[in-house]
């Protein structure tokens, strides 16, 4: 069976000797020595100023709107996972999509300044598979209109935009650490904030707002992740750049069996390091994109409709219009990417789908 990823595990004798310091020091959660430790690594590994470790993406999501005081409306993607949404709507906040552009699937910067109003007070975006929005467009109206920006940064772990880490760009961004992200920690996440102040609060709040033992800066939840999950992180991290090399030679493979064909790829932007955490292809209708996935799965091949449907289509939600999304949405699918998929797999994944979208 090859799906479409697969967590990269260390060997149980790493995630052991973890396992045996917290065992030595009895402690499970609430800041732990691996907590940290990985928290350090992070920082380094990633080039960023500081990053807090929460326990999931979503909740990385929730408190950045909460720390930056959001209300009223924040200007979003259609085209990201559901969390993206759904933390908007759960902190009281009204999405307002603006449509994606064709070329690199991330929020259209020319459309942003139409969609402002009185209400607006923020723009939540997503670097979509890891393609860099354009922060420098989405920075100069934020600046103009006094909003704030937080970046879904779930799968940018790693990737540097103009000799930097693109999680140096806008207020706030979060990732994820899921098991099917590229980097993980079972489940887990991070924060990233460019201001000591806003770190400071995004600090407490996912500590229960807790200042010491006794007193309280302000509201709080509880985001905190355990010495577990730092475990799992600090066991996969050292070899993360084994995993990208291999993810990019199996990306490359890809690219050149597939030149041939009639499916296209989402474009990326100039002076961008990638890290192939996904391997979007788009095909020139749904009803090929339908057969291609019913062909591979009889061979147990089973690629995602990573993103599928269009968020502006949440049930939850009244409907606005955002037809290159929706476009995108039903033409786009994710082929299998992971350390342990062989290039053979890749050879016949491809001619299967050659023979049945060419
Ligand atoms: C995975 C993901 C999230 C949610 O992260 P969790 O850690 O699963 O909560 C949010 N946004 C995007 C774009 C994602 O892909």
């Amino acid at each position: 069976m090859i799906p479409v990823t697969k967590s990269y595990l260390p060997s149980l004798e790493e995630y052991n000797n973890y396992l045996k310091k917290i065992w030595e020091n009895s402690w499970l959660t609430n800041r732990g020595e691996l907590v940290q430790e990985l928290e350090q690594k992070l920082c380094s590994y990633l080039e960023v100023p500081n990053l807090l470790f929460v326990n999931n993406g979503t909740i990385a999501l929730q408190i950045a709107i909460k720390a930056l005081e959001l209300e009223g409306e924040v200007i979003t993607t259609p085209f990201s996972y559901v969390a993206t949404t759904s933390s908007i709507v759960w902190e009281n906040c009204k999405p307002i999509f603006v449509d994606i552009d064709e070329k690199t699937l991330c929020i259209n910067a020319d459309l942003i300044e139409n969609a402002i109003t009185e209400k607006t007070t923020g723009i939540l975006a997503t670097h979509v598979y890891g393609i860099p929005c354009d922060v420098e467009k989405i920075e100069r109206i934020a600046n103009k209109h006094n909003l704030k920006v937080i970046y879904d940064a779930a799968h940018c772990f790693g990737v540097k935009y103009k000799g930097q880490s693109l999680l140096n760009y806008g207020n706030i961004s979060t990732l994820s650490f899921h098991a099917t992200k590229l980097f993980h920690t079972g489940e887990g996440g991070g924060i990233v904030a460019n201001d000591k102040e806003v770190f400071h609060k995004i600090f407490y709040m996912h500590n229960f707002g807790h200042n010491g033992q006794e007193a309280f800066f302000g509201i709080g939840v509880n985001g905190k992740s355990s010495e577990l999950h730092a475990a799992m992180g600090l066991s996969v991290l050292p070899y993360i750049d084994t995993i990208v090399a291999k993810r990019k030679l199996l990306s490359q493979q890809y690219d050149t069996l597939l030149q041939d064909s009639s499916l296209t790829k989402p474009h990326l932007p100039l002076d961008t390091e990638p890290n192939y955490s996904y391997y979007p292809v788009i095909f020139r209708s749904e009803e090929i994109l339908l057969a291609v996935k019913e062909e591979l799965n009889k061979n147990n091949i089973f690629p995602r409709r990573y993103f599928y449907p269009s968020l502006n289509n949440l049930p939850y939600l009244e409907y606005q219009s955002c037809p290159i999304s929706e476009k995108i949405a039903e033409q786009v699918l994710c082929l299998p990417l992971y350390y342990e998929l062989e290039l053979e797999s890749v050879t016949q994944i491809t001619t299967i789908i050659k023979n049945k979208a060419n």
